[in-house]
């Protein structure tokens, strides 16, 4: 019999030196006293796919995908999730031992997992979902939501034109607000979202008026770099239940991590820690 080789896995993308998911594999592939390596790999456009075909031929069992390359992958890999499909984009990549690139989709996973761990009574059920912003987290986040059962979900961004665009994709429970009026979907919403990049350390603030922000709604920020955006003090001070953005990278990366180390992840406090050391 041969010896198990010894499984690598890793991130793709451009820049890639502020990723936190090396650690965070680290931090578990420690934790669990597993063999492999978790790494960060800038690759140039040009070399993605002979580099996606080469990984496996390395000891690669499958990376995970950022930007740039999340909807590009989709048109190299050989299979597609249908959750992929639907959203549009894959974050992460499984290489087949038949030699095959599996393409799948963990981030509306990642998202949902985050609010439930967090807000265990969370009922998404309950009433209309808001959701700022309309790019590729946007659509994650869109499509879980409308799984998970919630009844009716607003969306507003900047660009009219990307929230039509999801609307038509994600048919009649979506409803598009003009960006200037954002605040005003905040109304009676349940669960309200920022998928946008806005409050992001290095961009502008989110300038949504927010005094809308009904008491006892799950207010969440897909922004975890501050951990307390703008949104998430507001929204506390006017008695939400606020759930931070490090949550959902946390967990859209178990399912992953799973499939190629062989474990079941948790993500607990320590998790956290690890990762924000
Ligand atoms: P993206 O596809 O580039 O979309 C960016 C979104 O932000 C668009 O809706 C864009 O509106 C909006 N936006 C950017 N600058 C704006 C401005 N000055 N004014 C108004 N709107 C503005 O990015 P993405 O992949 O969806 O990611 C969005 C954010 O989510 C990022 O901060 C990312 O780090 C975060 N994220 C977090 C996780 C996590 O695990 N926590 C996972 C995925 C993403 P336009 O369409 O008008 O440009």
């Amino acid at each position: 019999m041969s010896m198990d080789k010894i499984p690598l896995a890793g991130v793709i993308g451009s820049p890639i030196a502020h990723s936190r998911s090396p650690r965070l594999h680290a931090h578990w592939l420690r934790k669990y006293g597993l063999s492999g390596h978790y790494v960060p790999m800038d690759i140039a456009p040009d070399n993605l796919e002979a580099a996606l075909r080469m990984l496996p031929q390395l000891g690669f069992v499958g990376v995970n995908v950022t930007i740039p390359y999340k909807e590009k992958v989709m048109e190299i890999a050989d299979l597609v999730s249908d959750r992929a499909t639907l959203i549009g984009a894959s974050n992460t990549l499984i290489f087949r031992k038949d030699g095959r690139i599996h393409a799948d989709n963990t981030d509306g996973y990642g998202f949902i997992e985050n609010l439930r761990q967090a807000v265990p009574n969370w009922n998404p059920a309950a009433g209309p979902a808001a959701v700022l912003g309309a790019g590729g987290a946007a659509r994650a986040v869109l499509a879980s939501l409308l799984e998970v059962g919630v009844p009716e979900v607003r969306i507003s961004n900047r660009t009219r034109m990307r929230a039509e665009q999801l609307r038509n994709d994600f048919g009649h429970r979506v409803q598009v607000f003009e960006w200037v009026k954002a605040g005003n979907m905040l109304e009676d919403a349940m669960t309200v979202v920022n998928s946008t990049s806005l409050g992001m350390v290095g961009k502008p603030e989110l300038r949504v008026p927010l005094d809308g922000l009904r008491p006892g709604a799950l207010v969440t920020d897909l922004v975890y770099a501050p951990l307390q955006t703008r949104l998430l003090r507001v929204a506390a001070e006017q008695g939400c239940i606020c759930v931070d953005g490090l949550g959902m990278l946390l967990h859209q990366a178990v399912p992953g991590f799973e499939r190629w180390f062989g474990h079941r992840p948790e993500v607990d406090e320590a998790t956290r820690a690890a990762v924000l050391r």
